[in-house]
């Protein structure tokens, strides 16, 4: 994949992770409406008893009962199901309907209980109201769409019942609603923008931190841990083998006539050549195994929980694997390794790597292509 569809890829994953942190906030936030829009009608019916219908009222009541325990079924199964399902593909919709029925039985209901030739009961449902579409803010920012229809859904029947009555002061407090409203969208366009962005952001930064994590660590050329990373990896696995009293072993291998190869057919063949190198270490070794590009053609692996002869079998196999590589045009390429045992070092990472470059240089002495175990001291 080019750099430009791997760059569309992260975006796209980046702009998924947002969306599942808005609904996760969504969820957090509107656990309060869940409750909140049933009580609000209560509070009305209760202040305006006197003036409502009370066959509506018990029927308005009942609806919304319901609706809240769909919506509660909803919240739980959501907060019951594993992190991993939590997703926007799955929990967007059934939060969508359940809204949607919930908001319109609100705003019909309302609607259905407001009494024809009462000012004062109509203006107290319209308060309630205006307050409803207010505290879907504070519920529903997460998601701008949903925070605008269901505003949009409690209000509108009542509102537009009002602008076609006669009295100026219904048509007044219609278009007074209408106002709140808009700047309510206002205020929710505004906030989902910054949350959204927030989550953005937070994102990028991850992922930002994770590359220059990753590129701090590795070798540009072979894709090995570079020298820092592999002495970091490997002072941590070699503590744990002295705490577990495990046997450990260090091998530094170091391309055979690598200058010739440069002066040969070029530094960027020998660049190749380093490459191959590097896939065959980390093929060829166990997934416990640390190894690394300690600089130009020579690399280090640690070997935990490893005895000297295994040690000296998994040596041999790699040179063998590197000498079957067929790399045109240099056809063959040889290294040589130095082994060393941290039972005959004492217990430190650098004397044990020390030890295994001093046998690497005998390996070259003896005339390279071999693998030579450091001496006991
Ligand atoms: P020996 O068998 O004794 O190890 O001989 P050698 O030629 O491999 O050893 P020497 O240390 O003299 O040469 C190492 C060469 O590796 C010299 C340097 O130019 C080359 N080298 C170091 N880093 C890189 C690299 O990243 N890419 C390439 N192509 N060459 C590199
Ligand atoms: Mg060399
Ligand atoms: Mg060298």
């Amino acid at each position: 994949m080019d750099h430009q569809g791997r760059q569309h890829q992260q975006d796209l994953h980046i702009a998924e992770q947002v969306r599942t942190d808005q609904l996760q906030q969504l969820f957090r936030q509107s656990m309060s409406a869940l409750f909140g829009s049933y009580l609000a009608a209560v509070m009305l019916v209760w202040l305006g008893w006197e003036r409502f219908d009370h066959n509506v009222v018990a029927c308005w009541l009942a609806l919304l009962a319901v609706s809240m325990l769909v919506r509660g079924s909803v919240f739980l199964r959501y907060f019951r199901s594993p992190l991993a399902e939590r997703t926007p593909a799955r929990w967007e919709r059934p939060y969508w309907l359940t809204l949607v029925s919930s908001a319109t039985i609100w705003g019909v209901g309302a609607l259905a209980v407001i009494p024809a030739n009462d000012l004062l009961a109509q203006a107290l449902v319209m308060l309630f109201a205006v307050g409803m579409s207010v505290s879907a803010v504070s519920c529903y920012s997460a998601y701008r769409h949903m925070t605008v229809v269901s505003i949009i859904l409690v209000l509108a029947p009542c509102t537009v019942w009002l602008l076609f009555q006669p009295s100026t002061l219904q048509v007044g407090i219609a278009l007074a609603v209408m106002v709140f409203a808009s700047f309510v969208c206002q205020a929710t366009h505004t906030l989902s923008n910054a949350l959204e962005k927030a989550y953005r952001l937070t994102h990028e930064i991850e992922r930002a931190h994770t590359l220059s994590t990753y590129a701090a660590q590795t070798d540009e050329l072979t894709g090995l841990k570079n020298r820092r990373a592999f002495f970091e990896h490997a002072q941590q696995t070699f503590k744990y083998c002295e705490r577990n009293q495990m046997p450990v072993c260090a091998l530094m291998l170091d391309m055979d006539h690598f200058k010739f190869i440069n002066d040969t057919f070029g530094h960027p063949v020998g660049d190749e050549v380093l490459r191959q190198i590097g896939r065959v270490i980390s093929t060829s070794l166990r997934a416990a195994d640390i190894h690394g590009r300690l600089g130009g053609e020579e690399f280090a692996v640690l070997l935990p929980n490893t005895s000297l002869e295994v040690a000296e079998t998994l040596a041999a196999q790699l040179l063998r694997a590197i000498a079957r590589l067929e790399l045109e045009p240099v056809r063959q390429v040889t290294a040589s390794v130095g082994l060393a045992h941290a039972d005959t070092d004492g217990q430190d990472l650098h004397k044990l790597i020390n030890h295994a470059d001093q046998a690497l240089y005998r390996a070259k002495a003896q005339g390279r292509n071999q693998v030579v175990v450091a001496e006991a001291v």
